[in-house]
């Protein structure tokens, strides 16, 4: 089965001491000794492929018990994870592990100017990772974070004046950049390279950018709060393509589901066929580049992506159908150039119950817990909370095609 793994065996094998480590962590956790057996080992890839794998909630069960200290510097804690209720947890050393990423990805060089644009604070970890990346690099950093609406003008003209050469952020903030600046006929004609992180690519990026800035060209990484970055793309990729790091063992499994193990000494998080829900192969890069890339398919559980924050479908929904008066719920995406405009939960309200008075749901009471509960929510949605919406309504939306009603329906608005 190792040829389901991103390295040969002869590579890897040597590396999985880390692996060991982990498992040996793990182990010790109270909540997930028992799926594991006393014998079991990582010695081969062929061990690893038989550990169970990881999800989200098992990561944070351990972290919670392991509390991981860096072995120099300080120990960062980062949101992981869980869109409701307080922030899931992930940890990291000072430096994010850029050092690896630095040495066989270099976009960024001493005459740069960056704009690092993804948002600081909040326990979000790009802009740091970002930030040691351009430590790396020697360039020039705009420290900038995430801007409101009113006063992205004055900042682009600023970077014009600047000659700001690189920009860095999720496709979603950049796309808001690049689309201001069409709207606004301003030119970024320096601007040649645009780093971006956190979801996936948007084609209508590509169109903004050559309008605005038509030297510039796209570096991807990927990556994840628990893993950190797997692996990172060159404009000579396709944008859903990404060559992973020595020190990121990648398998694909059923369902081409991916699992990341960490092969580096130095992580904190116990990454050990971790499964963030993206499904992947392993492909030759048409790059060029010898070896095999990830090309990531789009992710397979029912979290989705509003404004660059994982939202948990799955968990909104029940959490809304145990309301009294509501029969189903339906999350509602109005996507507008492929960034998420608005959110609405549609309630499909309850018949009356022989004679009982009829239940209303209070879609308004309801929407105000949602959004001072759930953390992706209260953050998207931090400057116009008037975009998510709860309402009432006689009919939940349903593919014509299929004829099933999803929980999650995402609409493109013209
Ligand atoms: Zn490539």
């Amino acid at each position: 089965m190792t040829g389901d793994f991103s390295l040969p065996p002869a590579t890897a094998e040597p590396r999985l001491h880390v692996a060991r480590r982990s498992l040996g962590r793990l182990k010790s956790v109270p909540g997930l000794a028992a799926r594991y057996t006393e014998l079991q080992d990582v010695r081969t890839l062929d061990d690893l492929a038989a550990l169970p794998p990881m999800a989200k909630d098992d990561l944070n069960t351990a972290l919670d018990h392991l509390d991981p200290r860096a072995e120099h510097g300080a120990t960062w804690l980062f949101q992981s994870g869980g869109s409701t209720g307080a922030p899931k947890v992930g940890h990291a050393p000072t430096g994010f592990y850029m050092a690896g990423v630095h040495a066989h990805w270099q976009p960024l060089d001493r005459t740069d100017v960056f704009v690092n644009a993804w948002g600081a604070g909040r326990m979000w970890g790009a802009h740091f990772l970002a930030a040691a990346l351009a430590d790396l690099s020697g360039c020039q950093v705009i420290a900038l974070g995430s801007v409101t609406r009113a006063e992205y003008d004055d900042w682009l003209g600023f970077f014009a004046a600047r000659g700001v050469t690189a920009i860095g952020g999720t496709p979603s903030v950049l796309q808001t950049w690049f689309a201001h600046a069409r709207a606004a006929g301003l030119k970024l004609p320096a601007l040649r390279k645009v780093l971006w992180l956190g979801e996936a690519w948007q084609p209508q990026l590509e169109r903004d950018m050559a309008e605005v800035a038509p030297q510039a060209r796209r570096w991807g990484m990927f990556g994840s709060t628990e893993t950190w970055v797997v692996g990172t793309n060159t404009p000579d990729c396709p944008a859903d393509t990404f060559h992973t790091l020595p020190e990121q063992l990648v398998h694909v499994g059923p369902d081409d589901l991916l699992d990341f193990t960490t092969l580096d000494p130095e992580m904190l998080n116990p990454v050990l066929r971790y499964r963030t829900g993206d499904a992947g192969r392993l492909v030759a890069c048409p790059c060029g580049r010898p070896g095999r890339a990830m090309r990531v398919l789009g992710r397979r559980d029912s979290v989705v992506q509003v404004r660059g924050l994982g939202l948990h479908v799955d968990e909104i929904v029940a959490q809304v159908e145990r309301e009294p008066g509501v029969s189903r719920a339906q999350v509602v995406i109005t996507e507008r150039d492929g960034r998420a405009a608005t959110v609405e939960i549609l309630l499909l309200t309850a018949p009356a119950r022989d004679g009982a008075p009829d239940a209303t749901p209070d879609a308004e009471r309801l929407r105000r817990e949602l959004l001072s509960s759930t953390f992706t929510l209260s953050t998207a949605f931090q400057h116009d909370p008037e975009s998510f919406q709860v309402r009432p309504a006689n009919e939940l939306i349903s593919n014509d095609r299929t004829g099933k009603t999803s929980r999650l329906v995402v609409r493109e608005e013209a």
